[in-house]
């Protein structure tokens, strides 16, 4: 089911007029609408934004899916933002999926006034692939990294429950 911002906000400022949990929460109509087309998952991880308070409260962010250095027209416009943990936002960081994604020619031009739902589908597409990849590689730099510090909590005497997990693990 695709709706449009637009729609999605009316509906969530009615919500917002009848439930005093979201006002004491101050949730703003497009922020809200915002979650709601995600279906409140991270729009690059899939990662459930309400899975947790922690989770919905302090790592979420609407990121610019075109950098907002390269593309100023569309730095207020909160139809080009998505809903993102801020993991996969500061992966990303200014990657430009319009320009960078490797084998993809651009699809909006430097210019452009405005930016379709199916281009703003395809920026995502675009962008999940680029972060599964460089996620990779930074995992095996953390598990590497990870690995040094057990052996070294172990060494000075620690008993840690991350030590249990990467021995019984992969
Ligand atoms: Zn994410």
């Amino acid at each position: 089911m695709e709706m449009s911002l637009s729609v999605l906000e009316s509906f969530s400022q009615r919500l917002i007029d009848a439930n005093t949990s979201l006002q004491l929460q101050r949730w703003h109509a497009t922020s809200l609408a915002i979650w709601l087309r995600e279906g409140c998952r991270c729009a690059y991880c899939g990662r459930d934004m309400l899975g947790d308070r922690d989770f919905a409260r302090s790592y979420y962010e609407h990121d610019h899916v075109l950098p907002v250095k390269d593309y100023p027209q569309f730095e207020d416009a909160q139809g080009y933002r998505v809903l993102a943990c801020r993991a996969c936002n500061s992966l990303k960081s200014i990657w430009d999926p319009n320009k960078q994604s490797k084998g993809d020619p651009p699809i909006v031009a430097d210019d452009a006034k405005e930016v379709s739902p199916e281009q703003l589908r395809e920026l995502v597409r675009r962008t999940k692939k680029y972060l599964w990849e460089i996620r990779t590689r930074y995992e095996r730099d953390f598990f590497a990294e990870k690995v040094v510090i057990l052996d070294a909590l172990a060494t000075i005497g620690f008993e840690s429950d991350a030590s249990i997990a990467a021995t019984s693990g992969s």
